[in-house]
């Protein structure tokens, strides 16, 4: 007798915005693919079982803004334990490697990691190498033609250029190097994705060179150049952006969410659409940990369950046009899974200026599915974490 599914996640409750479940489910899965999600889905003798019952099960979660090119970039940590492990399957790099670094970035990160990377190529052609030496200071390294031959030639892995505004890393070349990164979009039909903070050109400016589908990270950042104005209104090119399919995204990282920020937003309903974590090694161990934890803290702000996974799931796959593939439970979709502890309790949140807020959910990863193959988290001790059997026949 032929086995129908060769592994079933039983009894979780699945949560899948895209397919609008939230309900007790079975999830089967069939080589690297979802099979079927049903009320119940007999196992069979030789089927694999991953007991679900009291847990949360989501789609692989996606997060657009990590940086993962370890021992390259000063920002570079690793993918598997810090993404793969912690719940997220899909991770988007935000510049850290440029026309000069991206070919070790695909040999040696993209090729051989089991988190699926896809990145954003940075206009500065070195990437986020050095942390005192501002990666566009020297338009030198703003190369057009480079950086559009590099996006020809790794289609399937460059989804996008990255951009960095801030004084620091500028200098005097703001406006140049934005209309450089622009340049390079409208030649190659990819996306920008924008860092604006603190930047010597303008908010408005810089939404000036945004088009639907590109990005404005660090939506809910307190420097210069945000969304909001002096009297915390939220700027109307900023909703004239949103209006003409600008994507604003979270990207929290070390100093670009502040929980000011996203209160007054939320209270005038700019909501991001997307939550990431802009997770890098200096706020690996706080105040971002990772995108579990950085979505946790959307839940203290009063969003909705769904909303949140949401964010982190078919709201990124469907404004990077992957939709089906990842990003949903959908049968035939990737078998990405990720599974939680949705814990209660009393947990405590802090926001990059170290404001603390109590919250009393937290999404706490228990094991998670790349194209049904089983990651449990990592927590340094070496131990034998539930590892399904895969069988072939
Ligand atoms: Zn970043």
């Amino acid at each position: 007798m032929p086995v129908k599914y060769e592994l079933v996640i039983k009894g979780g409750r699945v949560v899948d915005p895209q397919q609008g479940i939230d309900d007790d489910r079975d999830v089967a899965i069939t080589g690297d693919r979802v099979a079927a999600v049903d009320p119940t889905i007999d196992a069979g003798p030789e089927t694999e079982v991953i007991d679900a019952r009291g847990k949360l099960v989501t789609p692989g979660l996606i997060d657009v803004h990590v940086h993962v090119y370890s021992g390259v970039s000063h920002y570079g940590i690793e993918p598997d334990p810090h993404c793969l492990r912690q719940g997220a399957t899909t991770v988007y790099d935000a510049g850290s490697s440029g026309a000069d670094t991206f070919a070790g970035f695909k040999k040696y990160v993209i090729d051989v990691s089991a988190t699926r990377i896809k990145a954003y190529l940075h206009i500065s052609s070195q990437g986020m190498l050095n942390p005192d030496i501002g990666e566009l200071t020297d338009l030198r390294y703003a190369d057009v033609a480079r950086a559009v031959r590099m996006c020809e030639e790794n289609r399937d892995d460059i989804v996008g250029i990255k951009i960095r505004m801030s004084r620091a890393l500028v200098g005097e070349n703001g406006l140049e190097s934005l209309k450089r990164a622009r340049e390079v979009c409208d030649a190659t039909g990819l996306s920008l994705m924008v860092h604006p903070n603190g930047s010597p050109v303008s908010f408005a400016r810089i939404m000036d060179e945004l088009r639907a589908g590109d990005v404005c990270t660090h939506c809910y950042h307190s420097s210069d150049t945000g969304i909001l104005d002096d009297d915390d209104k939220v700027r109307p090119e900023a909703r004239r952006a949103a209006a003409r399919g600008v994507l604003f995204d979270v990207g929290h990282g070390q100093g670009s969410f502040v929980y000011s920020v996203a209160d007054a937003a939320l209270a005038q309903d700019f909501r991001a659409n997307t939550i990431s974590s802009d997770l890098h090694r200096y706020n690996l161990h706080g105040p971002v940990y990772s995108l579990a934890t950085t979505a946790s803290k959307f839940l203290q702000l009063g969003w909705t369950l769904n909303e949140v996974i949401e964010k982190v799931t078919s709201g990124p796959a469907r404004t990077r046009g992957v939709l089906g593939k990842v990003g949903t439970l959908k049968p035939g979709a990737c078998a990405d899974v990720a599974i939680f502890e949705l814990q209660t309790g009393t947990f405590e949140f802090r926001d990059a200026k170290d404001e603390l807020r109590i919250g009393e959910q937290k999404l706490v990863p228990v094991l998670t599915l790349r194209d049904g193959k089983p990651y449990a988290p990592d927590d340094g001790h070496p131990h034998h974490p539930h590892q399904p059997h895969h069988h072939h026949h």
